[in-house]
């Protein structure tokens, strides 16, 4: 039994050189998830996995540091010889689909249901992915927004999304063998280095990611005392 997770990119708000946006591969043996989209990650997963034979995607927030790489997927699942069985189940926030079908509008009526199955989350949503469950919990970011808990036999991977400190994110630490916790540092609706640290003392290890401008990752870490997420690191909870 394994369940890991593979780090695609952290980089807030916008893709560096070899730091994609926010972007991570959930994976167990026989169920691979793509969580956050965010801009050079979709180039990243393919390093891991065949981006149309995905289980299904999440998506924490409309904001195109976490979701903009959906688009090109949407070209790559239909426009590339790729051949998806079926629709990829996306999970994300109210409103997704519509943001979709703006940008994607053109001569087809409904173009991005060709390549999604879209499923709106809620407070407390529930999905079984193969061999994954997906908690979704909405949290604090001053829009629409969902942190996951991703559950593999007993094994938990908890995700904050991008979120100021709430009890969401408590619920979402509460025990969890990971917790990949954002530690932005620019608040209102982000987690300072402290704060991640704080829910980090509820699970069994944190992991930061998505450090802001205001701070360095030597800064988060030794703030939280916990380290920063790398690009391309998998990490295996056994
Ligand atoms: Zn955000």
């Amino acid at each position: 039994m394994t369940f890991r997770l593979t780090v695609l990119g952290t980089a807030t708000p916008y893709p560096r050189p070899g730091n994609p946006c926010s972007g991570y591969l959930l994976r167990t043996e026989h169920t691979a998830v793509w969580v956050d989209a965010g801009p050079g990650t979709l180039a990243e997963l393919q390093r891991h996995h065949r981006p149309d034979l995905l289980d299904a995607v999440w998506i924490s927030h409309t904001h195109a540091d976490h979701a903009a790489d959906l688009l090109p997927y949407y070209y790559a699942l239909l426009f590339a010889g790729e051949h998806p069985h079926r629709p990829i189940p996306l999970y994300g926030p109210p409103g997704l689909a519509a943001r979709l079908e703006t940008f994607l509008a053109g001569a087809d009526h409904n173009p991005a249901a060709a390549a999604f199955d879209v499923h709106e989350l809620h407070d407390g949503h529930h999905a079984e992915v193969g061999d994954i469950t997906l908690a979704s919990h909405a949290v604090d970011h001053g829009l629409p927004a969902f942190g996951l808990r991703a559950t593999h036999a007993d094994r938990v991977i908890a995700y904050s999304g991008d979120t100021g400190p709430c009890p969401a994110l408590d619920t979402l630490a509460d025990g969890a063998d990971l917790l990949l916790c954002e530690a932005d540092g620019a608040g209102p609706h982000h987690c300072t280095p402290e704060d991640a640290a704080a829910a980090g003392r509820r699970a069994k290890r944190l992991l930061l990611t998505h450090i802001g401008h205001t701070l360095t990752n030597a800064e988060a870490t030794e703030r939280a005392r916990a380290a920063v997420a790398r690009p391309g690191e998998t990490v295996v909870i056994k």
